[in-house]
């Protein structure tokens, strides 16, 4: 529409995000305890264990859409079977079924910019929120990154709003500024997530990059204070770049621990089926379902 109005195009990068997600609802009496965190990655697989309201809950298997064999999921015995094999997130199927397992693919990663080389393509135009930029869902906080996006568009025109062009470039400069980071550092984070899931699946060995975020999310397993800096990062109060720069997060025994990235951050024992274990449960002998071609490298980790 802009280009049919004689402006010029808004730059635009989208791209599928890779992940199919599998998920079914439940409800009961009481929610399940979280004995693990909501989102807890396990090999070539990640699973989400979310609560709703009116006393349902949701819990989702999330992998890389190249990874064949785990399309199995879609059947709901299987889906039962790898889910109850993992012991943190097991007793989220102790309830009613509401719903089939319902995949979702084809999520796109997605962001926006109006204007270009610094000067504004359009004015009396504010793209806010998934109009601008969106990731696929795992991380669970688009509307967070929404609602800090409304905000400053609010101050925006309160200081803007007899300026169009003013308005527009001072939109485009702090939505670069404060709420574009956000978006970077979730691609950044699934990109990583995604290069892991396909390394395991190949059967190569893996080990996170270095990164704020990675060391952010390890060390929070081990110290309060971390954690609710992390906490703030995911809620989108503060950066992680922020969080870390903070005084108390420079005593030397937790810098020691912000610098070391894990391949799974939940400390104890393994908490995810093994990789023979995890093929045996996608293929249910029972039923005489032959195996696919790659079976044998899925879910290795
Ligand atoms: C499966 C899934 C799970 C998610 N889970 C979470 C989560 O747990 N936590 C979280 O924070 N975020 C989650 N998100 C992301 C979150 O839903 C979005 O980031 C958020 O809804 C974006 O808000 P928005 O107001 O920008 O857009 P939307 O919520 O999409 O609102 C846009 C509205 O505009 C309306 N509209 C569109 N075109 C027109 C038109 N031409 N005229 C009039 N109205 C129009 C649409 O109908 C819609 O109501 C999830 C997203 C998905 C897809």
């Amino acid at each position: 529409m802009l280009v049919a109005l004689g402006a010029g195009a808004p730059y635009e990068q989208a791209e599928d995000s890779g992940f199919t997600y599998y998920t079914r609802y439940f409800t009961g009496p009481s929610r399940p305890a979280a004995r693990g965190p909501w989102l807890m990655p396990l090999g070539t697989i990640s699973l989400l264990t979310i609560g709703g309201d009116n006393d349902t809950w949701s819990v989702t298997v999330f992998t890389s859409s190249r990874d064949a064999p785990v399309k199995a999921l879609r059947d709901s015995d299987c889906f039962t079977r790898v889910v109850r094999a993992c012991p943190l997130q097991a007793d989220w199927l102790d309830g009613r079924p509401i719903t089939a397992v319902m995949p979702m693919a084809g999520v796109l990663d997605r962001y926006r910019r109006f204007a270009m080389d610094g000067a504004p393509i359009v004015t009396g135009l504010a793209a806010v929120g998934d109009a601008w930029a969106c990731t696929n869902p795992s991380a669970g906080r688009g509307v967070s990154v929404g609602m800090v996006h409304a905000q400053l568009l609010r101050k925006t025109v309160r200081a803007h709003l007899d300026n169009p062009p003013g308005f527009a470039k001072a939109c485009d400069d702090s939505t670069e500024q404060l709420v574009a980071p956000f978006y970077q550092n979730q691609i950044k984070a699934d990109r990583a997530r995604l290069a892991a899931m396909t390394a395991l699946r190949d059967g190569r060995q893996w080990s996170p990059p270095d990164s704020v975020m990675g060391r952010l999310t390890a060390a929070a397993s081990y110290d309060a204070d971390v954690f609710r800096a992390l906490m703030e990062t995911v809620l989108c109060l503060a950066l992680p770049e922020e969080v870390v720069e903070r005084p108390r997060h420079k005593r030397t025994d937790r810098t020691i621990r912000l610098s070391r990235p894990a391949a799974s951050p939940w400390p104890g024992p393994r908490s995810a089926p093994s990789a023979a274990h995890h093929m045996s449960l996608l293929h249910d002998k029972t039923k005489g379902h032959t195996p696919h071609p790659c079976s044998e490298i899925s879910a290795r980790g």
